[in-house]
């Protein structure tokens, strides 16, 4: 568990988990869609008063929804039509009418940036380095995976492994990766691999990222760090990625996405365990259900 300076030290982090955006969005989304607004900008110079909605009081609404304008971006298509970008079905993978399913769309976007800024905050005092190692000794996995763009991955100085049989195949894959005779996870140091669905970093038991520094436990890269390391360890989990239903639509590939409205978080994250009723209360503000998930393997 954290010390209590730690605790005080995660204030602005709970006190954001106490007061999630989400609520203000969706009355804001509602607003929008039956007022007189063109653009959302236009709803939000209205917004000059404090809100209350689902017990929460926002003083400044329009100051707290301009870093989202962009997220809530969809809701304006219901005003200014735009040709599909993307297919978003029910949990149940049926059709849902445009509403909800704009409605899962923003809802991802403003999760994301919101809880990338809350995981920032209760990261930074917990001193912990879990992310950026390879699994410990009482863990059972072998390795850790951090999907890269091939941009993210030049941010990286390691061996890379780049041919015919590393790209038909996936970290997953029952039969492994074979380097120099032996399973990629084996490696002493920490790899670049490109896999059928792309690049990413391998920490094998052991090994830690080149990025990390060892003295303090900071990372060398923090401002252009990947975005799956500024995602840990509370994740946005409201739409499923599912591109086994990509669709063709004159000439471009839809990808598919279905609801789940579900808030993931990491178990063995120190700030999980040590504030798990407030996730669980900002999950049930935003209307999602909160899931612990034992470890991030
Ligand atoms: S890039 Fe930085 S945050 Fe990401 S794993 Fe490496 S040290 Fe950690
Ligand atoms: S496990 Fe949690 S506290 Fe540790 S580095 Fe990852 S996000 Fe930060």
């Amino acid at each position: 568990m954290l010390s209590r300076q730690q605790i005080e030290q995660c204030r602005a982090g709970t006190d954001r988990l106490a007061q999630p955006i989400l609520p203000l969005v969706r009355l804001a989304g509602m607003l929008y869609l039956t007022g007189p607004f063109n653009r959302l900008p236009d709803l939000f110079a209205e917004l000059n008063e404090p809100v209350e909605t689902g017990g929460i009081t926002y003083d400044r609404p329009a100051d707290l929804l301009r870093p989202y304008l962009e997220d809530m971006a969809p809701y304006e298509r219901f005003k200014h039509p735009q040709a599909p970008s993307r297919i978003i079905l029910s949990s149940q993978r049926t059709g849902l009418d445009q509403f909800e399913a704009l409605d899962g769309w923003v809802t991802q976007n403003v999760l994301i940036r919101e809880l990338e800024e809350i995981n920032s905050l209760l990261c930074g005092p917990c001193n912990c380095r879990l992310c950026c190692i390879g699994p410990e000794e009482n863990m059972a996995q072998d390795f850790f995976e951090i999907p890269l763009s091939a941009q993210e991955k030049s941010f990286f100085q390691l061996t890379e492994i780049n041919n015919t049989t590393s790209r038909q195949t996936s970290s997953e894959s029952e039969t492994p990766l074979m380097i120099q005779g032996h399973p990629f996870y084996l490696s002493n140091d920490p790899l670049l691999v490109h896999w059928q669905q792309g690049w990413s970093m391998i920490l094998p038991r052991r090994s830690s990222c080149p990025n990390l520094e060892q003295d303090s436990g900071g990372c060398t890269i923090y401002r252009k760090r990947p975005d799956v390391c500024r995602r840990p360890q509370i994740f946005a989990y409201a739409l499923e990625r599912l591109a086994e239903l990509d669709q063709e639509y004159e000439g471009r590939r839809l990808p598919a996405f279905c609801r789940r409205d579900t808030i993931l978080a990491i178990w063995d994250c120190p700030y999980v365990k040590q504030f798990q009723e407030e996730i669980g209360v900002y999950a049930q503000l935003c209307g999602m259900e909160p899931i612990f998930k034992e470890n991030k393997g």
